[in-house]
């Protein structure tokens, strides 16, 4: 049985690889602040990226792909649906 953190470390690895060759997955942390740090991945996906559960795949929220003004604000958002995201495995 894995610890919910070697289950992350796994999947950092795995995707890390996978990011090598094919270029559109990537796990980033998307830290700063006094909120907890979240994990996910980025989809870009036309005008805006989407971010997701990098264990589950569920979308969390997405962002201009721009990083224009508003990024800041829906990255805040993100990390607040990814603090309380419960994977539905
Ligand atoms: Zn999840």
């Amino acid at each position: 049985m894995q610890t919910a953190e070697q289950k992350i470390r796994e999947t950092l690895r795995q995707t890390q690889h996978q990011f090598q060759h094919e270029g559109d997955h990537v796990i980033r942390w998307i830290t700063g602040g006094t909120a907890p740090s979240v994990h996910v991945t980025f989809q870009s996906n036309g005008d805006h990226i989407v971010a997701r559960c990098p264990l589950c795949e569920q979308p969390l929220g997405r962002f201009d792909a721009s990083y224009g003004p508003a990024t800041y604000r829906q990255l805040a958002a993100i990390r607040e649906v990814g603090n309380r995201h419960q994977c539905l495995q």
